[in-house]
């Protein structure tokens, strides 16, 4: 790639890093950058440094949040006492998309993987069970039904069960292997609704 000059070179390195962008959609976001006015470029990098600055993670359920509190956590309308499990902020936007969902969420950012190293001290997890010690009438658990998401769910209602708290899972409606970001809002609201205790 030297036939570039050194800058965009660089500039084409560093949006080659991102996910899903190879090195051809990187030539044609730089160049694409490059023609743009100055004041849109400005604008670009202030929104990703002033985002990566100040987005912090919620105090409460943990999704990725601008505030102390998430809009979810902070929303008294909301049913504080149903806490649904989300392996990522994306799962939460998918269930937030359907707008049926009423209580919070717990976000664990990631789930348990022998294979990959990850145990149950790398996620979210802790944070979970003190936020059982209040007043909470159930917890469901909507990871994904890969393998790691299916070994998380069990972990946890393995840990819940003991407290006496209600534990269900999200039907199967959705496939198996299924990243809950890409199903449609009726398959999420349908696994929601077939939620079996566990
Ligand atoms: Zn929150």
């Amino acid at each position: 790639m030297d036939y570039y000059s050194r800058q965009i070179t660089k500039l084409i390195q560093e949006l080659s890093a991102l996910p899903g962008i190879g090195t051809k959609s990187a030539q044609r976001l730089a160049f694409h950058i490059l023609n743009m006015p100055e004041d849109a470029v400005e604008a670009l990098s202030t929104a990703i440094l002033d985002a990566k600055k100040n987005v912090r993670y919620c105090k409460e359920c943990f999704t990725l949040t601008d505030d102390e509190l998430c809009p979810i956590c902070k929303d008294t309308g909301r049913d504080h006492k149903t806490i649904m499990v989300v392996e990522n902020t994306r799962d939460l936007a998918a269930y937030e998309k359907t707008s049926k969902y009423e209580g919070v969420y717990h976000v664990l950012h990631g789930a348990i993987s022998p294979m990959l190293g990850i145990g149950p001290g790398d996620i979210r997890l802790k944070e979970l069970m003190q936020r059982l010690a209040g007043d909470v009438d159930e917890v469901i658990i909507a990871t994904n039904s890969s393998l790691e998401g299916e070994t998380t769910a069990m972990y946890i209602s393995k840990l819940i069960k003991p407290t006496g708290i209600k534990v269900t899972r999200i039907a199967s409606g959705v496939p198996v292997g299924g990243d809950l970001e890409y199903i449609d809002e009726v398959t999420l609201l349908r696994a929601l609704e077939g939620r079996r205790e566990l």
